[in-house]
């Protein structure tokens, strides 16, 4: 473990956080969880206030959708709604779970924004300038923008697919030098350690090697994200090409956001090893194909 590698996060100027529904909401109940949300927009708006940009990528759409509407919450239940079903269960919950974050940022006086995407606004130039040119002027205006995939109208066909691919191609979009994978695991294990008590974990990955690719096989267990260790993966290779350090760590504190700016070591570190001819949107149109 580099010492150095982690102190030197401290400088990063430009982060994307990304939170899964899983981690907002209890379990039980599929209720937000309200004092996350709190630690987390409370941790954003203090680095906003040392003068870092923010971009937040919030999961949670369908999730809350469900709840508005009293869909019975199971959380052993796997996914069975149909395509309709979802669209409509996120055009209620993606507005409600804005008007929580907008209330939330509001009592620390930060003013946010929603931006949804969908894969056409990467793969598309003319949309992809004009999403860049948005982040862009939202920054300069001080807003954090809140992201998540525009549920709503997208298919298959169209569809990024998860919120870990869609965090780091906004960290792509915007030069961002850090993005921040907060989930229900802590980091990166040799195998899911949730089936093999010998898996180990691994706190630094310099170089994403097939060895390391090859453990993003198996789930994260979560019923209502749709990120596993892979789509993590495939995060971290976005992100690294593109010049951004990653870290997946543990959503069981809020708080660990600091500390990982702070140099502590907590979850897995990725390190950033850009390559000048990276092409974000024939890597996404590959892993498209790959699914
Ligand atoms: N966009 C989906 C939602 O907000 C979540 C995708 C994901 O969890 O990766 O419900």
């Amino acid at each position: 473990m580099s010492e150095n590698r982690r102190e030197y996060l401290k400088n990063k100027k430009r982060i994307v956080i990304k939170i899964g529904s899983s981690s907002l909401q209890h379990k039980e109940t599929g209720g937000l969880n309200f004092t996350r949300l709190d630690v987390l927009v409370r941790e954003i708006v203090n680095l906003r206030n040392q003068g870092k940009d923010v971009v937040l990528v919030s999961s949670g759409a369908i999730a809350v959708g469900k709840k508005a509407l009293r869909f019975e919450h199971d959380p052993n239940a796997s996914e069975e709604k149909t395509l309709a079903e979802k669209q409509a269960l996120a055009a209620v919950g993606q507005a409600r779970l804005m008007m929580v974050y907008q209330k939330l940022f509001m009592e620390y006086n930060q003013m946010a924004a929603q931006i949804l995407m969908t894969k056409h606004t990467v793969a598309n130039p003319l949309n992809r300038h004009n999403a860049e040119n948005t982040f862009r002027e939202l920054l300069e205006m001080g807003v954090v923008p809140i992201v998540n995939e525009n549920d709503t109208v997208t298919t298959d066909e169209i569809k990024i697919g998860d919120n870990d691919t869609l965090s780091a191609i906004v960290a792509s979009m915007i030069d961002a030098d850090m993005l921040i994978l907060l989930s229900d695991i802590e980091g990166l294990y040799t195998d899911d350690p949730r089936v093999n008590p010998e898996a180990k974990f691994i706190s630094e990955v310099t170089s994403l090697d097939d060895e390391i690719l090859q453990m993003g096989k198996g789930s994260t267990g979560s019923t209502v994200g749709t990120g596993g260790m892979n789509t993590k993966l495939i995060a971290a290779q976005i992100a690294s090409k593109s010049g951004c350090d990653m870290v997946i760590a543990s959503s069981e504190d809020i708080k660990v956001i600091h500390r990982i700016m702070k140099g502590k070591e907590y979850g897995t570190l990725f390190h950033a090893n850009k390559e000048a001819d990276f092409d974000l949107p024939k890597f996404i149109e590959e892993v498209h194909q790959e699914k």
